[in-house]
C-alpha cells in the first residue's frame, strides 16, 4: 500500500508517495505469525536449533565485536566492548541482567519481543553469561508489561532445569528511570529503583557487589542469533554504515502503528509505507523517544534511519521510537507534555533535576496554555543549555535535548505562544 505522503510538510523534492521497501527477511521476529502469540521452547528449538557449545560461546566476545552490534536500550554503546569490560573483571560469579524495564512510555518493542520471542531473550542472556563467566541471569521486566512478564515466566520455567546458569525473573517497578543501569542494580540490591551516585559502575561492582552486565533485551536477542550464525551473517543486513536490523515502534496517525523490524538505513518514507501510510498530514516526528528529539518531516523524510547517519544530523535513533505528530497538533503543547512527564519522573535526588526540570516544565506549561510571563522563551533556551550534564544520571540531559529540539523545530509556534496565542488550539494532543 502506498503511503499518504504529508504533502504540505515535505520538501519540494521529496516523493509525494513512498513505495514499500524491497522485501526483507525479519530476524528477531522470524518464525510463526506474530498473531499466534509466544513461541514455545519446542518451536524455538526446532526453528533455530541449539545454541553453540560452551567453548564456542566463550569466544563469542570477539565475534560480537566484529559484528558491530550496538546496544538497543537507547545509548547505542558497542555490545562486544561492554561484555569485554565485564569479562575482564569477572572471576566467575558475575551477573547478567536482561533489561526489559522499557520505561519509555511510547516504546513497545522490548515488551513485544519478550512476549513473542521469550526464548531468544533467554538465549542471549545465556550467551552473555558464558562469555563473561556469569552464574546468574536476572530477567528484569517492567511490571506494567504483564503480557511480557507472563511469557518470560513461562519460558524460564520451560528452561529452568536444563541450564547451568540460574535464571530468575524480577518485575521492575514502574518509572522512566527504573531501567537506568545503576537504578537496575540498586533495585536488585535494595529494592530502590533510583539511580545511584556510586563511583564504581555496575560492570565493576553491581548486583551483590559482583561485576554485572546490564544489557537491553533486544541487544541480547541479536547476540543469540550472532552466536548461531556468525558476525558475517549479522553484517549482511543494513543499508548504511550501521549494520543489522532493529525493532522500532511506530506511533501516531498511521494506518498500522506498532512494532516492526527494519533494516538499519530504511527511510521514514519507506517506514510510513510499511505502516500502511499516514492517516493525517504529519507535522513533525519524535525520533528516539523522550530521550531523543523532534525532527521536521522535511529533515527526516529521506534520511536513513541509521544511528550514525542520524547522529551526523544531530538526531538520535535512541530506543527506536518513531512518533508521528499530526500537523494539526500543537508542537508547544506536545513538548510541554513530554517535559512535564520527564520532570514528574525525576528520581528527585539532584538539585538540577528537581528544580531545573521543574522550572522548565512550569514555564512550558504557561506557554502551552498561552499564559506566558515575559522571558519564558529566553529562559527555556538558557536552561536547556545549563541543565545538561548536571544530574547524577542522564535524565535531565534527555529532557534538555528534547526541549532544545522542540525550540528549533517549533520555533514559529513557540514565538506565537510567547505572544499569547496558539495556531492549533483545538488540534489533537500529541507527544
Ligand atoms: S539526575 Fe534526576 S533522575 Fe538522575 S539521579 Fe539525579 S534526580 Fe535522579
Amino acid at each position: 500500500m502506498l503511503a499518504t505522503a504529508p504533502s504540505a510538510t515535505i520538501p519540494a523534492n521529496a516523493p509525494q508517495a513512498a513505495t514499500l521497501p524491497p522485501a526483507f527477511e525479519p530476524r528477531l521476529l522470524a518464525g510463526q505469525l506474530l498473531s499466534a502469540g509466544p513461541e514455545s521452547w519446542e518451536q524455538h528449538r526446532s526453528r533455530l536449533g541449539e545454541l553453540p557449545g560452551a567453548s564456542a560461546r566463550r569466544a563469542i566476545i570477539a565475534t560480537i565485536e566484529r559484528s558491530g552490534l550496538i546496544g538497543r536500550g537507547g545509548g547505542g554503546f558497542p555490545v562486544g566492548r561492554k561484555w569485554r569490560s565485564v569479562a575482564e573483571r569477572s572471576r566467575r560469579g558475575a551477573v547478567v541482567v536482561a533489561n526489559g524495564a522499557e520505561g519509555e512510555p511510547r516504546s513497545a518493542k522490548d515488551r513485544a519481543l519478550m512476549h513473542l520471542r521469550p526464548h531468544l531473550v533467554i538465549d542471549g542472556g545465556l550467551v552473555a553469561a558464558q562469555a563473561i563467566g556469569a552464574e546468574e541471569l536476572v530477567v528484569y521486566v517492567g511490571t506494567e508489561h504483564q503480557e511480557a512478564v507472563r511469557s518470560m515466566r513461562r519460558a524460564i520455567a520451560e528452561r529452568a532445569r536444563r541450564e547451568l546458569v540460574a535464571i530468575r525473573l524480577v518485575e521492575a517497578p514502574r518509572g522512566y528511570v527504573s531501567g537506568e543501569s545503576t537504578a537496575v542494580v540498586h533495585y536488585l540490591n535494595a529494592r530502590d529503583a533510583r539511580p545511584t551516585f556510586a563511583r564504581e559502575r555496575p560492570f565493576e561492582r553491581g548486583v551483590g557487589s559482583r561485576p554485572t552486565l546490564v544489557q537491553n533485551v533486544e541487544s541480547l536477542a541479536h547476540a543469540a542469533l550472532i552466536a548461531r550464525f556468525g558476525d558475517a551473517w549479522y553484517r549482511q543486513a543494513g543499508r548504511c554504515r550501521t549494520r543489522g536490523t532493529a525493532l522500532v515502534t511506530v506511533s501516531g496517525p498511521v494506518l498500522a502503528p506498532g512494532v516492526r523490524e527494519i533494516e538499519y538505513g530504511l527511510t521514514l518514507a519507506e517506514l510510513l509505507a510499511m505502516s500502511g501510510g499516514a492517516t493525517a498530514e504529519i507535522g513533525a516526528v519524535l525520533i528516539g523517544g523522550y530521550f531523543g528529539g523532534w525532527a521536521s518531516v522535511e529533515d527526516l523524510w529521506e534520511l536513513p534511519l541509521d544511528p550514525i547517519e542520524l547522529a551526523e544530523a544531530q538526531l538520535g535513533f535512541g530506543c527506536g521510537l518513531i512518533g508521528l505528530l499530526d500537523a494539526e497538533a500543537c508542537g508547544v503543547r506536545a513538548t510541554a507534555r513530554i517535559v512535564g512527564y520527564m520532570a514528574a519522573e525525576s528520581a528527585r535526588q539532584c538539585g538540577p533535576c528537581i528544580f531545573g526540570l521543574g522550572a522548565m516544565a512550569t514555564a512550558l506549561e504557561r506557554l502551552a496554555t498561552c499564559r506566558p510571563v515575559p522571558g519564558d522563551l529566553e529562559n527555556l533556551a538558557r536552561w536547556s543549555l545549563q541543565i545538561s550534564g548536571r544530574g547524577a544520571c542522564h535524565h535531565p540531559d534527555g529532557a534538555a535535548a528534547l526541549l532544545t529540539s522542540g525550540l528549533r523545530v517549533f520555533r514559529d509556534e513557540f514565538d506565537r505562544h510567547q505572544r499569547g496565542s496558539c495556531a492549533h488550539p483545538t488540534g489533537p494532543v500529541g507527544g
